[in-house]
């Protein structure tokens, strides 16, 4: 049987969630397409910190109304019930492998503002699911879990998709089935795109972590006979919790190995003396080059479909909201016989603020560093000149400008002593896809 709606989102990620509340809100009738029997369990890795409350981020702060428990984006003027456990985290803490400490903001600082001094929240993400899932059938929107969607079918006024044995017609489609999404691929938006390579992940919810800093993000490189790989530690919003996420893009690597790395030799070693695992996750993501313009034949990208790898979950809340205002303002507008401009604001501010200032390169030159600097001595050399503070950030956009201004003086410093690692350095001008041609070779993207 067919159905006939005004919008069709498929993913119930944060991104299709914020969609499909945006247009269930004004008056739209909505269907809510998603492959998880359960849209609430988490099914893949994800650090669950809500990042850059301390600057804006794609044209929005980002805060968390302790009082009413809700996490609100200002200017645009939307929020959501969250009722789980948070914690504020204070700054990011990036080391060498030899154990230099790179620090971006002074923790005591940070802390010593309480609330104001915070850059992130680390929170639960099934919570923050089950509290938007919630809003979203409030607002009329119909939810069907386990319909996983292989089909997208154009007519002249509208659209059609089929999957799990079921049809959904609509008006138009708002894609935000994450990053390697089926709609952008049978649909053609990724006909253009530049396959980079993918990101792999392990993580490990784990209890008895003792690091440095109870609210802090440590991010430790390593390398191995195999390849290089990187591992972030997050704390959890359960009290004695962490996330030890192990990533890499590349395929050689074997993240188990890595784990065991960080947890038992590298310099991080002492701090899971006492660690326990409790659960775990993984994900393979792949790496394409950005979507510049995310609306054709009536679908419309939202969240990680349209990214090199990920919007963060700030970036893909704000994205989905926005698609949901887009369609709901086209399907008004076509409805009010005037011209239809809702969609072109979607793209324009997509290419406002994602594309034109660089995100995607910048965000996939974040994933180079060990392509430049390919050994352990290297980085600790360069890293270990960075002696000067860096401002507070969980933002990778902001981190990696800052990291580049503090290499400048480092740069001089290594001119006189290394030259040989100054001429490793002269690789950072290169593109992304130059540094990571060898990668790319070796990879394949996944379906
Ligand atoms: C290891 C790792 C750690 C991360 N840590 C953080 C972090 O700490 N902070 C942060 O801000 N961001 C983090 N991110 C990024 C964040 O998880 C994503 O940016 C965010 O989840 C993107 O939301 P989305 O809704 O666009 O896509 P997704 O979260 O991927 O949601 C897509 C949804 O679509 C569904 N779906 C897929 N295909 C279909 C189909 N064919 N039919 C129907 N449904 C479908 C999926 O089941 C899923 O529910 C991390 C990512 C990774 C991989």
């Amino acid at each position: 049987m067919t159905r006939k709606y005004d919008v069709i989102v498929v993913g119930a990620g944060p991104s299709g969630l914020l969609a499909a509340k945006a247009a269930g809100e004004n008056g739209l009738e909505v269907a809510l397409l998603e492959k998880k029997t359960d849209p609430t369990q988490l099914t893949r890795a994800c650090g669950q910190t809500l990042i850059s409350m301390n600057e804006y981020f794609f044209g929005n702060l980002v805060q968390y109304n302790a009082r009413d428990k809700r996490i609100c984006f200002i200017p645009d003027g939307f929020s959501f019930k969250y009722d789980g456990p948070y914690l504020n985290l204070y700054n990011l803490a990036r080391y060498t492998p030899d154990g230099h400490k790179i620090e971006f903001g002074d923790y005591t600082e940070q802390k010593r503002k309480g609330d104001s001094g915070k850059v992130a929240i680390s929170f639960d993400k099934e919570i923050l699911f089950q509290c938007l899932l919630d809003e979203v059938k409030s607002c009329g929107v119909k939810v069907f879990p386990g319909v996983n969607i292989q089909q997208v079918i154009n007519s002249n006024d509208g659209v059609r998709v089929e999957g799990s044995g079921q049809t959904f017609e609509s008006a138009y489609l708002i894609a935000a089935d994450g990053v390697n999404s089926r709609i952008a691929e049978v649909t053609g938006f990724n006909k253009d795109r530049y396959y980079y390579c993918n990101f792999y992940s392990l993580s490990y919810y784990l209890s008895g972590v003792e690091p440095p800093q109870p609210e802090q993000v440590v991010l430790i490189p390593g390398f191995s006979e195999q390849g290089a790989f990187r591992c972030y530690l997050l704390p959890r919003p359960i009290r004695g919790e962490h996330n030890l996420i192990v990533v890499t893009v590349d395929p050689r690597v074997n993240l188990e190995t890595a784990v065991d790395y960080f947890m038992n030799e590298a310099i991080c070693a002492p701090w899971f003396k006492k660690a326990k695992k409790l659960k775990a996750f993984s994900a393979v993501c792949n790496c394409y080059s950005a979507i510049i313009n995310p609306y054709k034949d009536r679908v419309l990208v939202a969240g990680d479909v349209g990214s090199t790898q990920e919007l963060e979950l700030t970036g893909a809340l704000i994205s989905g909201w926005k698609a949901g205002q887009a369609i709901s303002t086209a399907v008004q507008e076509e409805k009010l016989g005037i011209n239809v401009k809702g969609v072109s604001q979607y793209t324009n501010w997509w290419k406002g603020t994602y594309i034109d200032p660089g995100c995607p390169e910048i965000y996939m030159t974040g994933m180079c560093t060990p392509y430049i600097l390919n050994t352990a001595e290297d980085m600790n050399y360069v890293y270990g000149l960075i002696k000067d503070p860096i401002p507070a950030c969980w933002n990778p956009y902001t981190a990696a400008n800052a990291i580049r201004q503090s290499m400048a003086k480092a740069i001089a410093i290594a001119q006189k002593e290394r030259p040989d690692i100054v001429q490793k350095l002269e690789r950072k001008r290169l593109p992304a896809k130059e540094l990571l041609t060898e990668i790319t070779k070796i990879s394949k993207p996944v379906s």
